[in-house]
């Protein structure tokens, strides 16, 4: 048992003061220190300078390490010419992106407070990284296709990549299922995979209305799209509109990512389901795709998180920055407010979307957890000052375990 003493703990958008924490993996007690020392005599005591404050370590519920090698390669500014800078130059990345590329970006989020991430995989060469890194994992093995004549070779695929995401045995690595999208992944396949997840209970998660050409896709098989699809599968017509994609998902709730352009109808879907959604704002703005409507989201009751998305479409992996930019985007929301809410999307709200034990500070939780150095006395503009400032991570905890820090 270890007990820690910080000046502050940040929970629930609240400042708590003159706790301590007592854990192994999971928090077990916190209180004064007075009263846990007598509760655990032979704890490990850790004692912190002063202003440190405690809080919870930060969940990236969607990134996509297998693209880490890209910097200045891709293009940005427009999702379709995005997407074939991808397309022309994903031998080159995907080859270059070795072991020590993908653990450097795993460094990269922990090094800014990320404790648990979800990975999207596509080929499954991240699996090596991914299980060897120190966070929780939440492995999303995708599934993409949309031509029926080649669904048999694709779910083969996709059946060997989760069995051997199923053989990683390590505390904190779990196994799950990534629908590509709408528009790349047929109805065949979407039915089986789901089956799946159902008979296994796995965690779901499906890249959803991106680009303002997809919605024009899925809605009149028109629009940038259909050149692209002529060109490449010589395909005229989009396999599922938005609503019978969301059927496949109706009852499973699931991580819907981007989301920026959906109509309110699909909305209503959205909520009906218990669906999540993912924001990655830089993401979205790089590729030209838009802002997400937080506002139509919080209107239509549907929980939403931020999240990075892959350096194929971030110049890096860190929930901090992410954070900040979606302070910066979404102008007309209330400043403090908002600044919450991100903390509390990136913390319990992401654990709770993941199916984790983690997210908070509290008894019973997952003892992962972030020590910052506070400038001074923290007053109740912190969450905001938490975003904009970056202060120090002097220590990092992963179910108890001091990953960082002296
Ligand atoms: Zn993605």
């Amino acid at each position: 048992m270890k007990i820690i003493n910080p000046n502050y703990i940040y929970q629930d958008g609240k400042i708590l003061e003159n706790l301590s924490i007592a854990f192994d993996k999971t928090i077990e007690k916190i209180a004064p220190h007075e009263v846990l020392i007598e509760l655990f005599p032979d704890a490990q005591v850790i004692n912190l300078p002063q202003n440190s404050l405690i809080m919870p370590g930060l969940i990236n519920a969607h990134v996509h390490l297998e693209f880490s090698a890209n910097k200045e390669t891709l293009e940005y500014g427009d999702f379709l010419q995005w997407l074939y800078s991808v397309i022309g130059n994903r031998d080159e990345l995907i080859g270059s992106c070795d072991l020590t590329c993908m653990t450097k970006a795993t460094q990269m989020m922990l090094d800014s407070g990320i404790t648990s991430f979800g990975a999207v995989s596509s080929y499954g060469m991240d699996l090596e990284a991914a299980s060897a890194a120190p966070q929780n994992v939440v492995f999303f093995n995708e599934l993409i296709g949309s031509q029926a004549t080649m669904a048999d070779p694709l779910f083969n695929d996709f059946i060997a990549r989760l069995d051997a995401s199923k053989s990683i045995k390590r505390e904190g690595f779990t196994p799950a299922v990534a629908i590509h999208s709408p528009y790349s992944v047929h109805p065949i396949l979407i039915k089986k995979a789901l089956q799946l997840v159902k008979e296994e209970k796995l965690p779901l998660s499906a890249h959803f209305l991106e680009s303002p050409a997809e919605k024009e896709w899925l809605k009149n098989s028109d629009g940038d799209f259909k050149k692209f699809f002529v060109d490449f599968l010589k395909q005229e017509k989009a396999v599922s509109d938005a609503k019978e994609f969301l059927a496949h998902f109706a009852e499973i709730p699931t991580l819907l990512t981007h989301v920026v352009q959906a109509t309110n109808e699909e909305l209503e879907l959205l909520n009906s389901s218990k669906h999540t959604v993912i924001h990655c704002p830089i993401s979205n703005r790089l590729l030209g795709n838009g802002a997400l409507d937080l506002e139509a989201l919080e209107k239509h009751n549907i929980r939403w998180i931020c999240a990075t998305d892959g350096l194929s479409s971030n110049y890096t992996l860190n929930l901090f920055e992410e954070m900040k930019i979606a302070l910066f985007m979404h102008h007309s929301a209330d400043l403090l407010a908002l600044a919450k809410k991100l903390l509390q999307s990136v913390t319990k709200d992401a654990a709770e979307a993941l199916g984790l034990n983690t997210g908070e500070i509290k008894e019973g939780k997952n003892a992962d957890m972030l020590t910052l150095e506070l400038t001074c006395k923290p007053n109740e503009q912190l969450p905001l000052h938490l975003i904009l400032h970056g202060y120090n991570i002097s220590q990092i905890y992963i179910n108890g375990k001091k990953v960082k820090g002296e």
